[in-house]
């Protein structure tokens, strides 16, 4: 996984026919992991959970182990679904749910203490990005600061942390950030970070990964992914036609 780019499918609360994923199998030199709604984790593990390299993610979790938390989903319940990523922070949830930062801090330590990788989302919104540059890397800074607190021990775990660059202004709207200003963001936050992205197998560290999301399609994927601190994409809408979400996989497998 180390030199794979990472493709991710995040079908958020829609659920595309399966038939069409029968025959999905990830491109040689990429990680492909999809990420349906709760009830379909099963499901989906079972029709395109089978090659190598397509890795079964979740959309949320609590960060709790169980109790009167009426909704919510626990990291065993996760792992026992076969769950191995979970995104956590995405703008929506940030939004529509009133997620704070302290709650998404609390997520990815369960996350990680229950051996699951992590998808963390950052990004600005607009009003922020229209100050400028300087504005928006603030923005971000502060949010992986208070997302991340107490995990600069990631290096000695064995589940590790991928930060998806999403500027709010850009998810789900057609309207992408150019590849220059969100690998300049990558690059700025790989800078920033101080942890590694957690162990390999064997103990060895790897590097801290950082994709892009909002509003990737197969027409517009290459230019972001031929930049060098991108390591993959978070795809939302483009994910949920099969044959749209091969082609951005290829092409991540092309570079
Ligand atoms: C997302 O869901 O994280 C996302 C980036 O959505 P979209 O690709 O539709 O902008």
């Amino acid at each position: 996984m180390e030199k794979n780019k990472i493709v991710i499918a995040n079908w958020k609360m829609n659920f595309p026919s399966l038939r069409e994923w029968n025959n999905f199998s990830a491109p040689k030199n990429v990680d492909v992991i999809i990420c349906p709604p709760f009830p379909y984790l099963l499901e989906v593990s079972r029709v395109i959970g089978q090659g190598p390299r397509v890795i079964l993610g979740a959309q949320d979790m609590f960060w709790l182990e169980k109790g009167a938390f009426t909704g919510e989903v626990s990291p065993s319940m996760l792992k026992n679904s076969g769950v191995e990523y979970v995104i956590i922070g995405h703008s929506e949830r940030r939004k529509w749910l009133g997620e704070t930062d302290e709650m998404i801090n609390k997520k990815i330590l369960a996350a990680l203490a229950a051996k699951i990788n992590v998808i963390l989302c950052v990004g600005e919104p607009k009003e922020v990005r229209q100050m400028g540059p300087s504005a928006a890397k603030k923005f971000v800074r502060e949010q992986l600061k208070k997302d991340l607190i107490g995990t600069s021990n990631i290096k000695h775990q064995t589940s590790k942390i991928i930060i998806a660059y999403e500027p709010i202004w850009a998810v789900g709207t057609g309207a992408s950030d150019s590849p220059e200003d969100s690998a300049e963001m990558a690059r700025f936050i790989k800078s920033k970070v101080s942890f590694t992205g957690g162990s390999a197998p064997g103990g060895k560290s790897q590097k801290l990964k950082i994709l892009y999301g909002g509003s990737i399609t197969s027409k517009n994927a290459k230019t972001f992914l031929k930049q060098k601190d991108i390591d993959g994409a978070l795809v939302g809408g483009a994910s949920l036609n099969a044959i749209e979400f091969a082609k951005i996989a290829e092409i991540a497998g092309d570079l």
